[in-house]
């Protein structure tokens, strides 16, 4: 009797699930598709049988497919992951169109296609979409150095930072303190900058009420990320540095998938093609699409940025303790050489050789 009752109430629920509709289903799988932590979640539901297989790839399903879903691993990347960026975009998910065209621009060098993709979920007000276009711009990447179009690089830049995108407020505030691509406004350009930081500073304050308790030295460094469409997941004891001065030394935010894609996918390729370089900030993961694309650091020489926002960003948070003029470099090989020799002298008196 009991081997009986066993499948029949496996049938029942079995029963339950098929007389879901459709549209109930579809909700569902909206909702897990916005919160999914990366594409492998997803595909595992998918797997699970044929009606949700069917009904995973629904466009309302795959329009409302959230970041971290969408986040492809650069080694992963094979016809079936493009495929499946391919059906988001079709059906309108923005974050798509800017993480397909970021790959194509930078990896694949289909520049007018990754381009226009990236239009595409600018037009949508992507604020990360409308930050690259406007570093295009500003490099005049995938052109010449003549193609540069400073002032479309600030307007883009201008409706980001509106948008309330962090770097694109640090790199319009330079801009501004600069002159460079819209006149010079001082005191306009210091208020951004301030802004900037005050945006870093909510993201910490906000991730340290919800989590109190790791207001301790041993905690993580934050983890934040690039505009307010994003919770934080964590906070530390930055936020004492952070007010300190009012700036951050540990502002380091948390890269977009497809900056992540870019660094893994130029990691994997064993590096740059010989004389392009990638932008040395964190996370960036821009590479140069001709040679001298970058600004470089004018202090050391040795590290190079697609932007006044990297350079800033990684200033603070890196390169501060390492940058070494390159004088100062040959005056301490020198004062080296001259105790080398010194020594040696002196070696040579005692009868010994170094
Ligand atoms: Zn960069
Ligand atoms: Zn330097």
């Amino acid at each position: 009797m009991k081997k009986m009752k066993l499948p029949e109430r496996r049938r029942r629920r079995s029963d339950l699930f098929e007389s879901l509709p459709d549209e109930i289903v579809i909700l569902i799988l909206c909702k897990l598709c916005a919160t999914a932590s990366s594409p492998s979640d997803f595909v595992t539901v998918l797997l699970t049988c044929k009606r949700l297989n069917k009904l995973g790839v629904n466009p309302l399903v795959l329009f409302n497919a959230g970041t971290e879903m969408l986040a492809v691993r650069a080694k992963n990347w094979c016809d079936e992951a493009h495929r499946f960026l391919k059906s988001c975009v079709n059906a309108g998910n923005r974050e798509a169109y800017y993480i397909l065209g970021m790959i194509r621009f930078y990896c694949l060098q289909n520049r007018g296609s990754g381009a226009s993709l990236m239009a595409k979920a600018g037009i949508k007000s992507h604020a990360p979409a409308l930050y690259s276009l406007a570093l295009i711009q500003f490099n005049g990447s995938g052109g010449m150095k003549n193609d540069k179009d400073l002032r479309a690089g600030v307007a883009l830049c201008a409706r980001a930072a509106f948008l309330g995108h962090v770097d694109a407020l640090r790199e319009l505030g330079h801009c501004l303190l600069d002159g460079y691509g819209v006149p010079k406004n001082v005191e306009e350009g210091r208020c951004l900058l301030l802004q900037a930081n005050a945006r870093e500073l909510a993201y910490i304050l906000r991730a340290c009420k919800t989590t109190p308790f790791e207001f301790q030295s041993h905690q993580p460094r934050p983890n934040l990320t690039y505009s307010d469409e994003h919770e934080p997941p964590c906070a530390s004891n930055s936020v004492l540095r952070l007010l300190n001065d009012y700036r951050s030394n540990e502002a380091d935010p948390k890269p977009h998938p497809a900056n992540r894609f870019l660094v893994e996918w130029l990691g994997l390729r064993g590096g740059m093609d010989p004389g392009l370089r990638m932008c040395s900030a964190d996370g960036c993961g821009r590479p140069e699409t001709r040679n001298n694309e970058f600004r470089r650091c004018s202090g050391c020489g040795k590290v190079n940025y697609c932007s006044r926002g990297c350079q800033a960003r990684d200033w603070r948070v890196h390169h501060k303790g390492k940058c070494a003029p390159m004088e100062d470099w040959n005056h301490a090989i020198d004062d080296l050489e001259e105790v080398v020799d010194d020594r040696t002298v002196k070696n040579d008196d005692d009868g010994i050789h170094v």
